[in-house]
């Protein structure tokens, strides 16, 4: 989800790898590594926080190396520690690579990898692709046997996204990247090619690049370059010439962030449900909330905590909690909450809500209801962040970071895991399969259903453009339309300070606004 730059050519490898991932550091990332074929060896280094911080450790002396890769991560599988840092490797140490995204079917893999004798030095999914292509490899490895094909075969055992640069100290001439789901380009240079997963890595070398697409894979070497799919079959694709600016690309060709990360909501939402829904029988699988099973199952009553956006998304939850799992639902502002003398029963449990994990509000009204022994649980995007720590347990997002100072993929993300939640919740006292197979359907369809709302991006800029000289704004609505108000006015003061209300429709005549 964050950043991977590859390298081969006549050039040192390291100086330009770690320009490169420097120009992806605006997207955030907790930890970041690089890998450079040093001759016979492999030269790896990590470090957890700034690119800078790795660039600390960088050896005096020069490594010579033509060939490498560099990553910056944002962790979705184990906590942001050296250790889980990328570059990943096998257990023989030969193959190294280094991945955005998420591989769904990993812990089937790593059982079964450890079963053949293979041993881990991370948490992460992606280390796994290295022992999964190192079996494959081993087992292939007669004379023909090429490196690429071990790892097509390797990949068609994987469920997931991923964009990927891999490479292995017994092919000195071979860089291979593979995609689905997680971008991925080549950068053309003379007798020298890049990977990035995001042009402004490689804009500093060279404007030629082809953009891969799902399920394709490029074999690069210093004298050229062939894309072809996990079948083999070969793809041809002309490169495209770059015209924008670094800033318009880092953006992604959006003018700002918000808008980018509004783009980005398909996929995000993609990204948090992937692997946790059943939809033939109607079950919802969240990992994160396996070991608090017995407490949720016989909850009284759910308490949502949030601030601002994250608040809202607890609201726009309230009312799937009672319908699907038929308790009492209520959404506090953690703010309101820690100076309040709230009342407790047993069977209270707690959801909080918060897309960095570090919102002081949240973090303190957490920390009270743990006084009050209450189960407390997280849905959270940022891995190990505080209040995923400090939570007994909870559900990741998984949207990649978020940028903008006003959130919006992470919020609709939020609102999907909170429905995730309460289906499955339901599901453990008698919500009828029937009802949740529709409810999770519908949120299988999500990303397509926005992708038609945000094709309507010019007929929103002009009605924009229309009202953008009033003074005030009402946003009206009903039930889950209610939220949906609340956060549309929210928005409005937040990122155009312009007043806004968001009201309960039938209030309209009473005039109260929650
Ligand atoms: N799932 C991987 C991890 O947690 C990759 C994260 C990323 O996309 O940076 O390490």
């Amino acid at each position: 989800m964050c950043g991977i730059v590859g390298y081969i050519g006549k050039r040192k490898a390291l100086p330009i790898l770690i320009q490169g991932i420097r120009n992806l550091e605006y997207r955030g990332y907790d930890s970041a590594g690089i890998a450079v074929l040093d001759g016979e060896k492999m030269y790896v280094e990590r470090a957890v926080g700034r690119v800078a911080n790795l660039e600390a450790k960088l050896p005096k002396r020069s490594v010579e190396g033509g060939l490498g890769i560099v990553h910056s991560r944002w962790a979705t599988h184990g906590g942001v520690t050296e250790a889980n840092a990328h570059p990943h490797t096998d257990c023989a140490g030969n193959i190294h690579l280094v991945h955005n995204g998420i591989i769904e079917n990993y812990k089937e893999l790593k059982e079964m990898l450890a079963a053949r004798g293979h041993t881990f030095a991370s948490e992460t999914d992606t280390e796994i692709l290295a022992h999964l292509i190192e079996d494959f490899y081993a087992k292939a490895k007669q004379p023909k046997t090429r490196f690429e094909d071990a790892v097509r075969a390797a990949l068609k055992k994987v469920h997931g996204t991923y964009g990927l640069a891999i490479l292995s100290r017994d092919n000195p001439d071979k860089l291979i990247a593979v995609r689905n789901f997680s971008p991925l380009l080549l950068g053309i240079g003379k007798k020298e090619y890049f990977i990035a997963s995001d042009a402004s890595a490689v804009m500093k070398y060279t404007r030629k690049v082809v953009y891969l697409e799902d399920g394709e894979m490029a074999v690069l070497t210093p004298r050229g370059y062939h894309i072809s799919d996990l079948e083999n079959r070969r793809r041809t694709r002309r490169p495209e010439r770059l015209e924008w600016s670094m800033k318009k690309i880092q953006k992604g060709g959006f003018p700002h962030f918000m808008l980018k990360e509004i783009f980005e909501q398909p996929e995000a939402i993609m990204n948090s449900t992937r692997g946790r829904m059943v939809l033939k029988t109607g079950e919802v699988m969240l990992g994160g909330l396996r070991e608090v099973k017995d407490e949720l199952k016989t909850a009284k009553r759910v308490l949502l905590v949030g601030c601002g956006t994250a608040y809202l998304a607890g609201k726009a939850a309230e009312g799937m909690f009672e319908e699907f799992v038929g308790i009492p639902a209520q959404s506090y502002l953690a703010s309101e909450l820690r100076y309040r003398e709230p009342v407790f029963q047993k069977g209270d449990v707690a959801f909080f809500v918060s897309q960095s994990g570090e919102t002081a509000d949240t973090l303190a009204a957490l920390r009270e209801l743990k006084r009050h022994k209450i189960p407390v649980f997280g849905v959270v995007n940022a891995v190990g962040s505080t209040i995923a720590r400090e939570t007994d347990a909870g559900v990741y997002q998984h949207v990649g970071p978020e940028i903008a100072v006003a959130s919006t993929k992470a919020f609709t993300s939020q609102v999907t895991i909170l429905a995730l939640i309460a289906v499955m919740m339901g599901r453990m006292r008698g919500l009828p399969p029937k009802k949740a197979k529709e409810v999770l359907g519908a949120i299988k369809a999500l990303p397509d259903e926005l992708q038609k709302v945000l094709a309507q991006n010019n007929a929103i800029k002009k009605m924009a453009k229309k009202y953008l000289h009033y003074d005030n704004f009402l946003y009206l609505g009903r039930k889950y339309n209610l939220p949906a108000a609340l956060e549309g006015a929210l928005k409005i003061k937040e990122i155009a300070y312009v007043h806004a209300e968001g009201m309960s429709i039938g209030e309209m005549k009473h005039g109260r606004s929650r």
